[in-house]
C-alpha cells in the first residue's frame, strides 16, 4: 500500500507499506479523508517539539471504512464508515480510569513522533483498536468525519470553560478549531463573540460562523478594540488558540478581572506571562488538551447542523500531491483553511 513518509521538512516520499494486519480487538480501515494539522506544520519546525520528524507517517484526523476486522473486534463490520480518534489509549492508567482518555500516561497520538514514533494515516490502511472508532451518521462525509480530532479539540475547550449566558468570548486565532469556537461560543449563549487573526478570508469566515466583531491585529489594536466593545473590562472567556508569546500576553491582558483563558495554541514550546496583570485580576489560566468523552457529541452536531464543518474544507489532494497541501497552508495568499488528503 501506498504510504506519505516525511523526508525532510513539508517534503514527503511515497513509499511501499505492508498492508497491516487487524489483531485482537483491532480493525483494519480504508483510509478516504486526512487533514492536514496545524501540529503538522508546526511540528516540523525547529521548536515543534519534534512532534513530525523524518521517517514518520504523518496524519491523525482521519475517516474511512471498515474493511478487516479482527478478532474480538464487538459489533464493528466490513463497510461501516468511522472516524478515528487518534489519541491511543491504554485504558488502565490513572487517567483513563478516571475518563481521562486524552491524558493517558501511556497515551501516544498516531501520526507523531512527539512522544513515540507513532505512524498515522497518510497511508492506505491502518489499524486501530475498536475503542479509537466512532461511527459516522450516514448524512456525515468522510471529509466531514475526517475533522472529529479538531472539532473535539474546540468542543473540549467549550465543555472545560467555566462559561455564563451573555458571556463576552474573544477567540484568538481562527483557524480550523478557532472557527468552530466561535460556532461554538454562540451555541453557548454568548452575549458577543469577538475573533481575532490576520487573515481577511479566516476572519470572513469567523463572521459567517456569527462573530459579532472580528479585529485583524496588523490594522488595529486588539486590546483597545476588546476594551471598547467590553465596556473597558475586558472578555469573561478568552480562547487561546495560537500559542505564541504575544497572543498569551494579548490573551492574558484583554481578560476581564476574573476571567478565564483557555489555553489550547501551542507554536511556540515556552511563553513568558504578564505575570502581574494575572495576579492583580485574578485571571484563571485553563490548560487544554485533546478531547476525552466528545467524540460522539462532535459528530452528532456535524450530523445535525448545529455544527458547521463544510466551509472550512478549502483544499484537497491525492495522497501523491500531499507537499502541495502542505505549500498552501504555508502560502498565507492561498486562504487554506483545511487541507484534505485522499490516500
Ligand atoms: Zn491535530
Ligand atoms: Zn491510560
Amino acid at each position: 500500500m501506498k504510504a506519505a513518509v516525511i523526508k525532510e521538512p513539508y517534503r514527503f516520499t511515497i513509499e511501499d507499506h505492508p498492508i497491516p494486519e487487524p489483531k485482537q480487538g483491532e480493525v483494519r480501515i480504508r483510509i478516504h479523508s486526512v487533514g492536514i494539522c496545524g501540529s503538522d506544520v508546526h511540528g516540523m519546525e525547529a521548536d515543534g517539539g519534534a512532534r513530525r520528524v523524518p521517517g514518520l507517517v504523518i496524519g491523525h484526523e482521519s475517516a474511512g471504512q471498515i474493511e478487516a476486522v479482527g478478532p474480538d473486534a464487538g459489533p464493528w463490520k466490513v463497510g461501516d464508515r468511522v472516524a478515528i480518534d487518534p489519541q491511543l489509549s491504554c485504558g488502565y492508567c490513572y487517567a483513563c480510569e478516571r475518563g481521562w482518555k486524552n491524558l493517558c500516561e501511556n497515551g501516544v497520538t498516531i501520526g507523531s513522533s512527539r512522544k513515540q514514533m507513532t505512524h498515522g494515516t497518510m497511508r492506505e490502511y491502518i489499524t486501530v483498536p475498536t475503542r479509537q472508532i466512532y461511527k459516522l451518521p450516514d448524512n456525515v462525509s468522510f471529509d466531514e468525519g475526517a475533522t472529529l480530532d479538531f472539532v473535539g479539540n474546540a468542543v473540549h475547550v467549550l465543555n472545560r470553560a467555566n462559561s455564563k449566558l451573555g458571556d463576552t468570548f474573544l477567540v484568538i486565532g481562527t483557524g480550523a478549531i478557532g472557527l468552530i469556537a466561535v460556532q461554538l461560543a454562540k451555541l453557548r449563549g454568548a452575549g458577543k463573540v469577538i475573533a481575532v487573526d490576520t487573515s481577511p478570508s479566516k476572519l470572513k469566515l469567523a463572521e459567517q460562523f456569527g462573530a459579532d466583531r472580528t479585529i485583524n491585529p496588523m490594522f488595529e489594536d486588539v486590546l483597545q478594540v476588546v476594551k471598547d466593545e467590553t465596556g473597558g473590562y475586558g472578555a469573561d472567556i478568552v480562547l487561546e488558540m495560537v500559542g505564541l508569546p504575544s497572543t498569551y500576553e494579548t490573551a492574558i491582558l484583554a481578560a476581564k478581572m476574573q476571567g478565564t483563558v483557555m489555553a489550547l495554541g501551542f507554536a511556540a514550546s515556552q511563553v513568558t506571562i504578564p505575570i502581574q496583570a494575572l495576579l492583580f485580576s485574578e485571571i484563571t489560566i485553563v490548560g487544554c488538551t485533546g478531547f476525552s468523552f466528545e467524540g460522539e457529541t462532535v459528530l452528532k452536531m456535524i450530523s445535525d447542523g448545529r455544527i458547521n464543518v463544510k466551509p472550512l474544507i478549502t483544499h484537497e489532494y491525492p495522497l501523491e500531491e500531499i507537499d502541495r497541501g502542505f505549500e498552501v497552508l504555508r502560502d498565507k495568499t492561498a486562504d487554506a483553511i483545511k487541507v484534505i488528503i485522499h490516500p
